[in-house]
């Protein structure tokens, strides 16, 4: 026992232990205590989380309280090139930061090499380049005068993340923030906080004045909790569960705080007969299991027109069934861990309540065990369910893995009427050649993205975000300088 505790204490001891980014330092939490951070693709501890609280919320709050006169006031040029060299800099340490990221979250190497650093490379660059084009609006009233409208940066924001797109979905609120003018207390999500924390090695080294960002790591109850409590904080930025987002929101909202929620989704890929049959078939795939299925904008309720089900369910279960689940580092990965234990657990959980619910499962269903040092690694098959209601709960209720089900339907009418029957309404796609018919199915789904003939192709430009359970508010482009920002019109008389 003594041996055993020993063993834990200096394994503790080895292991990296991350630090709050607090008025430019790196610095431990208030608490001193630390917790476990878990490499999926593994199943072992790799690294100590701080387990900040209220404490380290005020002193970032503080920090950024003071950082906003200077900041808000510098031009947009000159905010403009820090993001610019926050951009450039993680672009340098790219290597790093791709095995970071698969580290942390389990995903492939290639996939975070591919879609994850690029994308938050483009995040900062996006946005500190949006900012010089960012204008407001001026209405002129004839023979009594002209108004227009000023932006004006809010003060200290927080931005609240989640885990599936780590450092990608971070970059994409704290981008827009800064280059608006505010000062941020961000949060990443505790189960990958890694690539955050190098961010705020990378701010360190650009020389990003003190106090402008702050990143504090911790629990969501905790550190969530006391940014969403925070009277100095004036808006919040969300993405992740629906079941936080209310939190947040019933503590927030009576507060007055501006807010950005971007939530769950359970979204449908519709399938008509007419299609590019190879085309979708190929990124019918991606929109399966891409991330093993733990993106929002994955299409898990996939709805085939009769007249190809059987020829869809065949070469789909096929090319499912040969996918490669293997270790984060495998080039030939096309599935790596998902993010943590419970999370496997939730998701196998789903299959099972899948078959009391009358469902078959056509492949997968499973967990996968990896040789050698991978042994403990949460690895899941990729799943195809047919046979189910659409409105059982295996269809209604967000999975967020690689877990898909196939239901065959008649005609539009049908299938819009499944499509729109769930709590959510985040995205959609739909396969199609009948262009009216594509017009027609995209204007009536209710939902905030619809991808047709194609999946996941993002301007930055475009609104992003959801309907109904998925959301309230648009990330993206000047919707997320609006967001981040004050309007306020002013009048002036010509007489
Ligand atoms: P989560 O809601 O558990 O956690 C998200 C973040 O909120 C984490 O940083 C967490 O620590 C924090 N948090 C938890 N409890 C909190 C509280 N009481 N107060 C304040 N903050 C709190 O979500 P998750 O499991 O990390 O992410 C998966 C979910 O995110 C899925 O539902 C997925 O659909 C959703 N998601 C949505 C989008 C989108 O754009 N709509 C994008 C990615 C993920």
């Amino acid at each position: 026992m003594l041996i055993l505790l020993t063993i834990q204490v200096f394994y503790a001891e080895s292991m990296k232990k991350l630090h709050n980014y607090i008025n430019g330092e790196l610095i431990p939490p208030v608490s001193g205590d630390y917790f476990d951070n878990y490499d999926p693709s593994r199943g072992i501890p790799y690294s100590l989380i701080p387990d900040s609280d209220k404490r380290d919320i005020d002193l970032a709050v503080e920090a950024a309280k003071n950082a906003f006169p200077e900041w808000s006031n510098l031009s947009k040029e000159a905010r403009s090139e820090f993001m610019l060299k926050i951009s450039n800099r993680i672009q340098e340490r790219m290597d790093e930061f791709v095995k970071a990221e698969s580290l942390d979250n389990g995903k492939p190497e290639k996939l975070a090499a591919h879609v994850d650093i690029p994308r938050a490379v483009s995040n900062f660059k996006f946005f500190a380049t949006a900012i010089l084009h960012f204008a407001s609006e001026s209405h002129y009233m004839e023979g009594l005068g002209v108004n227009y409208t000023l932006r004006k940066p809010i003060g200290v924001v927080g931005c609240i993340s989640p885990w599936n797109l780590p450092l990608y979905l971070f970059s994409w609120k704290i981008a827009p923030a800064l280059a608006a003018g505010n000062t941020v207390v961000a949060k990443p999500s505790e189960i990958t906080p890694m690539t955050a924390y190098l961010l705020s090695e990378v701010c360190k080294e650009v020389g990003l004045p003190n106090g402008v960002l702050n990143i504090v790591h911790g629990m969501g109850a905790k550190v969530g909790d006391a940014i969403s409590h925070d009277v100095n904080i004036k808006a919040i930025s969300f993405t992740g569960g629906t079941q936080t987002g209310k939190i947040i929101a019933s503590i927030a909202a009576p507060m007055f705080k501006k807010l950005s929620l971007e939530l769950g989704g359970k979204n449908p890929n519709i399938i008509f007969d007419d299609c590019d049959f190879d085309k979708m078939l190929s990124t019918t795939m991606r929109s399966s299991f891409a991330n093993q299925g733990q993106i929002c904008l994955c299409g898990s309720r996939i709805f085939i027109q009769e007249g190809i089900f059987e020829k869809f369910k065949k070469a789909f279960v096929e090319k499912v069934s040969k996918s490669i689940v293997s270790n984060p580092t495998d080039p030939n990965a096309q599935l790596g861990a998902v993010v943590s234990k419970p999370h496997m657990e939730k998701i196998l959980s789903y299959v099972e309540l899948a078959k009391e619910e009358g469902g078959t499962v056509l492949t997968g269903g499973e967990r996968v065990i990896l040789d050698g040092e991978y042994k403990e690694g949460y690895y899941i098959r990729p799943t195809v369910i047919e046979g189910l209601e659409y409105n059982c709960r295996t269809n209604q209720e967000e999975i967020f893995g690689p877990v898909v089900t196939i239901t065959p339907f008649k005609d539009e009418e049908e299938v819009m009427m499944m499509a729109n029957s769930t709590q959510y309404g985040l995205s959609a796609t739909v396969w199609t050649n009948n262009l009216n018919r594509a017009h027609r199915v995209a204007d009536q789904l209710n939902c905030g993205i619809v991808w047709i003939n194609s999946w996941l192709v993002r301007d930055l430009r475009t609104p992003f975000g959801g309907t109904k359970a998925s959301g309230v508010g648009r990330e993206g482009g000047f919707e997320a300088l609006r967001f981040f920002t004050e309007a306020k019109n002013v009048f002036i008389s010509n007489e």
